[in-house]
């Protein structure tokens, strides 16, 4: 039982949820909320960090689950625990963003999401993805205006900054820099007329792009493609790379095991499929059809596992080469009253004889007390249960006082 559940709520898991399940709703809702995508979800994006922050430490999740919220905050054993990282370094070390030191040089990395069926990971497929980016406008060059019409700025004498003298007291002077306002910190000034007409004088340009995205067989959910370069573009920078996350959809009859290779399913078979043999279609994800057969003689109990080689996920960049189709049965029993009592005792004849054989006719009434089934409401009989714990607790508290007095 964990203490309280925000964390888990924000990452819309439940409290058991594995480390995988973490990650891949981190993935998912980071993507969705970071600041390049919704600006004004700064807060929700923060929040989707802290938590995940937290779960995804073993140490850290075990002290939320007992402590909640307030335990994580007063760090646990000392020791600077208590702060959070800040959202954009736990979104780099996730999708490896690459250190601020290098972003500094290169332009930032654009993350994309894109949905993906179990049909197109284990086939291959090619999506085009259409993305708006900055590109560097051509007609100016990155400049922005005509060349050599870029005058320093005379508010700032091309620093970009301005220094101002704020007295606090007779004596005592601050000194504050803030960006140049009439420049925006560029240090260089361009008059209306020699702006670019094509840029407006911001140097690059919107544009929208057409990416062709290659699914290869045997990718996986949360499975990173790059395009190298394909950025946003900026006077000055290298550009950063557009990264294309893909995000697999469930399936409705086919689960992927969390090693990527193989698939799992489920079978319901009727008693008599049990017991006989059975021959049964499955529709493979490029559209074959398995023939599932057992043979007569061959029995299958509920809750058997069995595989077939060779029908799972492709291997990525060995597709030829494919991972187990596991599948789990469970089995139908006829409904009650399905055969006449007469033909019971039929059936009974050609199954496995029974442990303890009943002797009807010699049993003594007087030694056997005769239990029958009936159905019962489990869940109907623990609530009446538990009213009943409560007025016995009731009854201790009243009669308490009295029995402390006499001791
Ligand atoms: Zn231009
Ligand atoms: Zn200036």
């Amino acid at each position: 039982m964990v203490k309280e559940t925000g964390f888990y709520d924000t990452l819309g898991v439940r409290p058991n949820a594995t480390p995988d399940e973490l990650k891949r709703a981190y993935r998912k809702l980071a993507l969705k909320y970071h600041p390049d995508k919704n600006p004004t979800e700064g807060e929700k994006f923060k929040q989707i960090s802290q938590a995940y922050e937290v779960l995804s430490d073993a140490k850290k999740r075990e002290l939320y689950d007992h402590g909640g919220e307030k335990a994580i905050k007063e760090g646990g054993t000392g020791g600077g625990g208590g702060s959070f990282a800040s959202p954009m370094d736990i979104f780099d070390l996730f999708f490896g963003g690459g250190s601020r030191m290098h972003r500094e040089r290169k332009g930032k990395n654009i993350f994309h999401q894109i949905t993906v069926s179990l049909e197109e990971l284990y086939n291959g497929a090619t999506r085009r993805l259409a993305v708006q980016k900055n590109t560097i406008c051509e007609r100016c060059e990155g400049r922005g205006s005509r060349k050599g019409a870029a005058q320093m700025c005379v508010s700032c004498h091309g620093t970009g900054m301005q220094v101002r003298m704020h007295q606090l007291i007779p004596g005592m002077v601050q000194q504050l820099s803030t960006v140049c306002h009439s420049c925006q910190g560029q240090g260089r000034r361009i008059n209306a007329k020699d702006r670019c007409k094509a840029c407006g004088g911001r140097k690059v340009l919107r544009q929208k792009k057409i990416l062709e995205v290659h699914i290869d067989k045997g990718m996986r959910d949360g499975q990173k493609i790059v395009f190298h370069g394909e950025g946003d573009q900026e006077p000055g920078l290298e550009p950063g790379d557009i990264i294309i996350v893909l995000d697999q959809q469930e399936h409705p009859h086919f689960t992927r095991l969390a090693n990527g290779e193989d698939l799992i399913m489920s079978m319901e078979l009727q008693l008599v499929e049990a017991l006989c043999g059975f021959k049964k279609p499955v529709q493979t994800l490029d559209n074959r059809t398995l023939l599932i057969t057992s043979h007569p003689g061959e029995l299958i109990k509920p809750g058997d596992t069995k595989c077939i080689m060779n029908e799972g996920m492709p291997m990525y960049r060995r597709p030829f080469e494919k991972g187990h189709l596991i599948i789990n049965f469970s089995v139908v029993f006829p409904q009650a009253n399905f055969l006449p009592n007469h033909k019971l005792k039929e059936l009974e004849r050609y199954l496995p004889e029974k442990m303890d054989a009943e002797q009807p006719d010699s049993m003594d009434d007087d030694l056997y007390i005769y239990a029958d089934l009936e159905d019962c409401d489990l869940e109907n009989r623990k609530r009446r249960n538990q009213q009943y714990y409560y007025m016995k607790r009731d009854d201790y508290a009243s009669t308490g006082g009295v029995q402390c007095q006499t001791s």
